[in-house]
C-alpha cells in the first residue's frame, strides 16, 4: 500500500520547468510562485465530484485531463494565460492502476499549457478532485462578465451540443448509434479548453464566459451582470459534427442548452468582427457570430429570418440537476 507521500513523489512531483514562475513547488508547506511584474494573478477554483460530475467507472486518463480542462476553461474565459495549479484529492484508496493514467492525463494537458502542478492536499475519502487554477492577465485586460456593451456581437467558439448529445446516449434519452456515441463521446469527456482563444481576444473582445451549463444560462450571467439583454440567432448556433446530423428541434435544444460545452461565449464591438476573425484563425478556433447586445432587457431567441421563437428551454431540459 503506497503512503500519501509515496504517492505524491510517484504522480504529483515533477521537477520545475526551466521558464518556471515557480521558485518551490511541491514537497513544502506551501509553493512559492514569482508573479510576471504588473501583471494580474487571475485564480479560480472547480471541483468535480463522482457521481455528480463524473461516472464511477470513468476512464481515469480522461478524467484527469476533463478536471484540469474545466479549470483552465475558467482562466480562457478570462483571457488569463495559465500559468500554475493546485490539486486536492479525496482518494478511496491508493491504486496505482487508477492513479497513473489519471495523473498522466493531467498533466499531459498541463504541459501543453505551461501549467505547473505546484501543490495540493491528498486525503482518505470518497474521490472528489478540486483544482485551483492560476493564471495571469495583464491589468484591464481581462474579459470580465459585467463588460458587454449595447450593440456588441455575441460570439460562439468552436461547436456546441455534442457534449449533451453524448450525455444523452449514456442516459437512454435518446438512441444514439455506436458510431455517433463514439463520435461524441470525447467533447463530453475531454473538452478542450480555448486557453489561445481566449488570450488572443485580449484588447478585442468586451465580455466573455465559458458554457459549461449551457449558452442561454451561460450567456444569461453576462447579460445580468453587465445590465443588458441580447437578441440570439438560434440557426446561426454552431452544432457539433453528431448534432448537426439531427433534426432541428434538437439542434436548437442541445445548442441553447446543452452544457458541458466548454466553448467560449463572448461580446465584442461590430467594428471589429474582422479582428475577431483574425485573433480566432491565429488561435486555430472557428468562431460564429449569433447575436447581439441590446438596450432592451431579457433574451430574445429568433430564427434565420429573424422571426421570434417561443423555446420553452425548462421543460425540454427538466433532466439536468
Ligand atoms: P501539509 O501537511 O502542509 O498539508 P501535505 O503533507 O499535505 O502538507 O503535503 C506535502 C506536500 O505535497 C505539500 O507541498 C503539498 O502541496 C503537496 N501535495 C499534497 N497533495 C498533493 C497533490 N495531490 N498534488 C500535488 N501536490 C500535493
Ligand atoms: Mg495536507
Amino acid at each position: 500500500m503506497l503512503t500519501e507521500f509515496e504517492l505524491i513523489a510517484r504522480y504529483f512531483n515533477r521537477p520545475p520547468a526551466p521558464d518556471s514562475r515557480t521558485a518551490l513547488g511541491v514537497g513544502d508547506d506551501c509553493a512559492l510562485m514569482t508573479p510576471a511584474p504588473g501583471m494580474q494573478l487571475a485564480i479560480s477554483s472547480d471541483m468535480l465530484v463522482c457521481g455528480r460530475h463524473f461516472f464511477p467507472d470513468a476512464d481515469p486518463a480522461a478524467l484527469g485531463h476533463k478536471c484540469l480542462a474545466v479549470n483552465l476553461s475558467d482562466l480562457a474565459a478570462m483571457g488569463a494565460q495559465p500559468i500554475a495549479f493546485t490539486l486536492a484529492l479525496a482518494l478511496p484508496q491508493a491504486d496505482p492502476e487508477w492513479l497513473a493514467p489519471f495523473s498522466q492525463g493531467m498533466l499531459a494537458l498541463a504541459d501543453r499549457h505551461g501549467c505547473e502542478l505546484i501543490g495540493g492536499d491528498t486525503t482518505k475519502g470518497p474521490l472528489t478532485i478540486s483544482i485551483t487554477v492560476f493564471g495571469e492577465v495583464p491589468p484591464q485586460q481581462a474579459l470580465r462578465r459585467d463588460a458587454a456593451r449595447v450593440g456588441d456581437d455575441i460570439w460562439i467558439s468552436g461547436s456546441l451540443g455534442d457534449a449533451r448529445l453524448a450525455l444523452a446516449g449514456y442516459r437512454n434519452e435518446l438512441a444514439l448509434s455506436d458510431t455517433e456515441l463514439l463520435q461524441a463521446a470525447p467533447r463530453m469527456h475531454e473538452p478542450t479548453p480555448r486557453v489561445e482563444l481566449g488570450v488572443a481576444l485580449r484588447g478585442i473582445a468586451h465580455a466573455a464566459i465559458d458554457i459549461s451549463d449551457g449558452l442561454v444560462g451561460d450567456l444569461g450571467h453576462i447579460l445580468e451582470r453587465s445590465h443588458h439583454g441580447a437578441t440570439l440567432n438560434v440557426d446561426a448556433l454552431p452544432p457539433g459534427n453528431v448534432l448537426q446530423q439531427r433534426e432541428v428541434d434538437l439542434r436548437r435544444r442541445f445548442t441553447l442548452a446543452g452544457g458541458d460545452d466548454y466553448e467560449l461565449c463572448f461580446t465584442a464591438p461590430a467594428r471589429l468582427r474582422e479582428a475577431v476573425e483574425k485573433a480566432a484563425r491565429a488561435a486555430g478556433a472557428e468562431v460564429a457570430r449569433v447575436g447581439s447586445i441590446d438596450r432592451e432587457p431579457g433574451l430574445r431567441l429568433v430564427d434565420a429570418a429573424g422571426e421570434a421563437l417561443q423555446l420553452d428551454l425548462a421543460s425540454f431540459d427538466h433532466f439536468r440537476t
